[in-house]
């Protein structure tokens, strides 16, 4: 028996704030009525500021009546528990939520790879270029073209122009001239990431 509150995905909604979940607006149903979901503790009345995380799908339910009394909401009589079709929808709806939430998660942490280096630290051309054939992008760069210099394109004689520089961090350039470095984040998490995202 699906039950809500033992739902990975329910659990993690209860750990986010309203504004991380970005959470869909209450649609009314063709009788014009909206339903809160078993469980359900935000908002969603269309444009509703309210932030707080009431402490039960009733608390929340009574927001609505109080503040946006023109809102009508679905079983408003059965009170007792929710019946096997409405733990399901309510699973479901969890479900899409919290997936919605890590592919914007996913993309947050889209990182640039390291520039690919020689030993002796100048750019490791032909890895360079392996790389920027593998994103689908045309060598020479559009700027390196018009530049009218297209073998130059991924050499260090270009690094200020050539657009390839753009696809990847520099791992010599430890300190950016204006800013002191004190932000170390998340170093080497970005090969936790190993794509498999398919
Ligand atoms: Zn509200
Ligand atoms: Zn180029």
């Amino acid at each position: 028996m699906a039950k809500v509150k033992k739902n990975l995905n329910y659990q993690r909604y209860l750990d986010l704030s309203k504004a991380d979940l970005e959470l869909p607006s209450l649609k009314e149903d063709d009788k014009g009525y909206c339903t809160v979901e078993v469980g359900e503790r935000y908002c969603r009345v269309e444009g509703c500021v309210n932030e707080t995380r009431f402490t039960s799908a009733n608390n929340l339910r009574k927001h609505v009546h109080k503040q946006h009394p023109l809102v009508h909401l679905t079983g408003e009589d059965s009170g007792g528990r929710p019946t096997q079709g409405e733990e399901a929808q309510a699973i479901k709806f969890y479900n899409a939520l919290m997936k919605a939430y890590d592919d914007r998660e996913a993309e947050k942490e889209e990182v640039l790879p390291p520039l690919p280096l020689k030993h002796d630290g100048s750019v490791h051309i032909t890895r360079m270029r392996r790389a920027i054939r593998a994103l689908k992008l045309p060598v020479p760069c559009e700027v390196c073209k018009d530049n009218g210099t297209p073998r130059q394109c991924c050499h260090d004689e270009v690094i200020d122009t050539c657009e390839h520089f753009d696809m990847f961090v520099d791992p010599r350039v430890e300190v950016d001239e204006e800013d002191e470095p004190e932000d170390e984040e998340g170093e080497g998490e970005a090969e936790a990431d190993d794509g498999d995202d398919a």
